[in-house]
């Protein structure tokens, strides 16, 4: 488990987007429960970061700070179109885009 601190901006999307629903919802969440959309800004909020978002627990040191295992980082190299890469899959010979 890692330490993760989120800006003071997630934090407010986080709360939006798990804020009970309006009964008529034009633009967001439609058709996800409160438990859906939780999860989903979790898991952007984990794409962001790079946590797994289901391996959230508070650390209490407040709102915006939490921990949660690291998610390995991904590389896919640099596209250099067509659906090629160029470097990664965990190049050896320096990746352009993580230097592997
Ligand atoms: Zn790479």
């Amino acid at each position: 488990m890692k330490d993760f601190e989120m800006t003071q901006v997630q934090l407010d999307v986080l709360m939006d987007a798990i804020k009970p629903a309006p009964l008529i919802a034009l633009n967001s969440g439609l058709g996800m429960s409160q438990q859906q959309r939780a999860n989903f800004a979790w898991e952007r909020l984990g794409n962001e970061l790079g946590f797994e978002h289901m391996t959230v627990q508070p650390n209490g040191k407040g709102n915006r700070f939490f921990k949660a295992k690291e998610k390995p980082v991904e590389c896919k190299g640099l596209e250099i179109g067509d659906g090629n890469f160029s470097g990664c899959d965990q190049s050896q010979g320096d990746c352009p885009i993580c230097g592997k």
